[in-house]
């Protein structure tokens, strides 16, 4: 992979035609770092947010060695860009042959679940393996994100009691609860609130969980949406932590996604024709801007030219490539008001859930891989533009406190001896 120091280095050197997505590793060091330092118990990588491999060996390198997988490509994906890393199998809908190849041909011991039927399932499909651990995924009542990832997944408070009491069975390893508040998460005290549900559901089993696996959902800044500082999140789920009645042993887990990778990757387009109002680009709605249509999520964009711009802002829609009038991004996007066709736009925070919903319809959504040395257009790790090895704490972001060093002894790292 290329490295430039910005991206108008890059759009100097070779125009590309093709839509590019820049990568800043270094960016997601930080992040994996803050992560690691400040949250007390293990970090898994939820692949489906950035399935990469510059993203799963950065991360690999900088200490996070599990993974959050949820299909056989994505087993496949972990097992080759970071070797030996162990994988949670978190989809709580599974095929037997997934189930099957995932334990005996790449060693996965956990998986999710949300009813009976699917604990019947991965036994079975086991040969009733016996060193499980069984993750039961609760449905819990949360508001504040911006996704709700609970419509679909997580068992009822009124059955979470007797499937909680099937899975301590089931195993001789670990018997855990699960459940993700949703994406871009809001209100830190959504997890405190969730794992009280959780509490609620294993005081009623009458079973101790092994693991307590908070999910996803840590937010990223996006225009509009500047959340509260991580470490309020980590702090309420230290609390909620505290509060349930757990052993000592017992693990905690988070799954981020978006936090993890959304800073460390950007999008650099191209402006095919201008009409009006309207910007028709190289990439859209079924490359790796499918949130910027379907959920109006609001990137920041900026002009990379190589000269002058108008300084007066105003307002832009994007239209796709493909032929689908669907592939529409209403923005609104603020530029330069004299942007025009051969411009580039970088689109930033794209990390997560960018190139990964990307699809080749039409011939179109296909992207070429650069890294970068600037920083993210937006940081929660107190990373500045070009800035990014010795990050700057703002006065105001003293509470993030954003450590460097790798954590030794933290709690979660304690293996489980009984
Ligand atoms: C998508 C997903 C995640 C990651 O969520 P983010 O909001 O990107 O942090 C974690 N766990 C599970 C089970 C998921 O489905």
């Amino acid at each position: 992979m290329r490295t430039y120091q910005s991206p108008l280095d890059l759009v100097r050197e070779r125009s590309p035609e093709r839509p590019v997505a820049l990568v800043r590793p270094d960016v997601l060091a930080v992040a994996a770092q803050w992560f690691q330092a400040n949250f007390r118990g293990d970090v898994l990588y939820a692949v489906k947010a950035n399935p990469s491999p510059w993203v799963i060996e950065t991360l690999r390198r900088n200490g996070i060695d599990r993974y959050d997988v949820a299909s056989l490509p994505e087993i496949d994906l972990v097992a080759r860009h970071a070797p030996g890393a162990k994988m949670a199998f978190m989809h709580p809908v599974k095929s037997r042959a997934a189930i099957s190849k995932a334990y005996f041909d790449y060693g996965v011991r956990a998986f999710a679940l949300d009813c009976q039927d699917e604990l019947a399932k991965i036994l079975d499909a086991t040969g009733h393996a016996r060193d499980l651990d069984l993750i039961v995924r609760l449905g819990v009542q949360t508001d504040g994100a911006a996704y709700s990832l609970s419509g679909k997944f997580g068992v009822s408070a009124d059955e979470a009691p007797a499937l909680l009491l099937a899975a301590r069975r089931a195993t001789e390893e670990r018997m855990g609860v699960s459940f993700h508040v949703g994406s871009q998460c809001m209100r830190p005290t959504a997890y405190q609130a969730a794992m009280a549900q959780a509490s609620r559901a294993l005081v009623r089993a009458g079973v101790f969980a092994d693991v307590v696996d908070v999910g996803g959902g840590f937010p990223s800044i996006y225009p509009g949406m500047t959340p509260p500082a991580l470490a309020d999140y980590v702090d309420s789920i230290h609390r909620g932590f505290d509060e349930m009645k757990v052993h000592e042993t017992t693990e905690l887990w988070c799954e981020p996604g978006r936090a993890l990778v959304a800073e460390a990757s950007s999008l650099l387009v191209k402006v095919e024709l201008r009409k009006g109002d309207a910007l028709y680009l190289n990439d859209g709605s079924y490359g790796s801007l499918f949130d910027a249509t379907h959920f109006k999520w609001p990137f920041p964009v900026k002009l990379v030219r190589d000269g002058e711009a108008s300084g007066e802002l105003r307002p832009f829609r994007f239209y796709g490539p493909t032929c689908d009038s669907i592939d529409t991004m209403a923005g609104p996007y603020w530029l330069p008001e004299d942007v025009r066709e051969g411009d580039y736009l970088e689109i930033g925070q794209m990390g997560a859930y960018g190139v990964a919903m990307a699809t080749r319809f039409n011939g179109y959504g296909d992207t070429e891989l650069a890294e970068v040395g600037d920083g993210p257009m937006a940081s929660q790790f107190g990373l500045g533009p070009r800035n990014i090895s010795t990050p700057r704490v703002e006065e105001e972001d003293a509470r993030k406190v954003v450590r460097f060093s790798r954590p030794k002894g933290a709690a979660g790292k304690k293996r489980r001896k009984r």
